[in-house]
């Protein structure tokens, strides 16, 4: 008797051998990591694809049992981490906290963020307030957890009690660590957001297309992440399944790819946001006036050349260069009255680019546009003449 007890223990109801066991915990957390990325991000915090009621309950059970997270306080911080990107009221900024904190205590600026009054009320408007979200999912969410952890344990034994443990981690450390702290620090930029969004990979599978960090941050309405050609996001893949079962109904999808000779730009599409707008003007303006300076200036004269990446921060103006390494590219720059005019002209496009009045922007891009057109700069006039074609109202 004892001895069978013993044996359950240690194997629970269903003997599997370590094989079977990294096969469950593989599929178990790639449902976690789908119902995050599906439900909470794409679908409740920015409306960008409704899925079927019975799947979008699905999706929110998933996660009270696998993470514990509440939908409303996990959308909240997520769009105040929009809203203030990179700043002190960016819940997980790593240029605010440190790639470090992030990394390995993600945890504790997640519960440092829900333990704000306001943030659920200004943040988390329009997500679930049903009877079973106020009766359980939201005053019990730790019971998710414990539930799974005696489901697990009965099925495997010990085994069941590691694979509640790599479970619990799972999202900590991949969501929490690699994308809101990698997602912002390491990797490429397709597109110059304000922010410092980078993609992490273009193959987007190990946590569900959230490794396309950059590419949602400049259009974050859309359901779709990947948009160049070489670019696979597995979140996106799973939305067009479920819409072939009339599962899913997408309501946004950022513009499709058009090649460009020095890059890609991005369709406008109608229904785009004006932060679209912004990051597809800035990006061109980067990718075919700056860039191209950039390799001349290079090719030229390598001596003193800075190094790539205080070239790169060209695009953003070296918003996010210390001091020292400004004042060394600002030096650069300053025998360079070429690239000189650049800066100024990316300058004046970035301050029109955040107007907010209408009128005052559209005078001051037409002034903007005659003033580049008036230059002697090749790449500087194209540019200015494909912006007049694309706001005849601002020429
Ligand atoms: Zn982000
Ligand atoms: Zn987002």
């Amino acid at each position: 008797m004892f001895e069978s007890l013993l044996n359950h223990a240690s194997n629970g109801l269903i003997p599997t051998g370590i094989v079977g066991k990294l096969v469950f915990l593989l599929v178990m957390t790639q449902l976690t990591i789908l119902s995050v990325t599906l439900y909470l991000h794409r679908s409740q915090s920015h409306r960008s694809v409704d899925f079927h009621p019975a799947l979008a309950h699905a999706f929110r059970f998933w996660c009270w049992l696998t993470t514990a997270m509440v939908t409303r306080e996990w959308v909240a911080i997520h769009r105040k981490h929009h809203a203030h990107c990179e700043t002190e009221l960016d819940p997980h900024s790593p240029q605010m906290f440190g790639i470090g904190k992030l990394l390995l205590n993600g945890t504790e600026l997640y519960m440092s963020a829900r333990a704000d009054p306001d943030l659920t009320a200004r943040f988390g408007r329009g997500t679930p307030d049903d009877w079973i979200e106020r009766h359980l999912y939201t005053p019990h969410c730790n019971w998710g957890p414990t539930v799974l952890a005696v489901l697990e344990i009965a099925l495997f034994g010990v085994g069941g009690m590691a694979i509640w443990a790599v479970q619990m981690i799972w999202i900590p450390f991949w969501g929490a660590g690699v994308v809101n702290g990698l997602g912002h620090w390491w990797g490429y930029r397709n597109f110059e957001t304000p922010d410092r969004s980078t993609n992490l990979s273009p193959i987007a599978i190990w946590v569900g297309g959230e490794e396309l960090h950059n590419n949602h941050h400049a259009f974050p309405s859309s359901a779709k992440f990947s948009v160049r050609r070489f670019e696979f996001d597995l979140g996106w893949l799973v939305i067009r399944i479920l819409s072939k079962l009339r599962l899913a109904s997408v309501k946004r999808v950022a513009g499709t790819e058009l090649r460009s000779k020095d890059g890609v730009r991005v369709e406008r599409q109608p229904h785009q946001a004006s932060l679209s707008d912004r990051v597809r003007v800035m990006t061109g303006f980067f990718r075919d006036v700056m860039l191209p300076a950039l390799r001349d200036e290079s090719r030229q004269s390598r001596a003193g050349i800075p190094p790539m990446h205080l070239r790169r921060a060209l695009a953003n103006g070296g918003r996010w260069l210390d001091d020292d390494e400004r004042g060394r590219l600002n030096a650069w720059i300053e025998t360079r009255p070429y690239l000189r005019t650049l800066c100024r002209f990316r300058a004046q496009l970035a301050v029109l680019m955040e107007q907010r009045d209408v009128d005052a922007g559209a005078r001051g891009l037409s002034q903007w546009i005659q003033a580049a057109m008036a230059s002697d700069i090749g790449p500087l006039k194209a540019f200015a003449q494909a912006l007049a074609g694309e706001s005849p109202a601002a020429t």
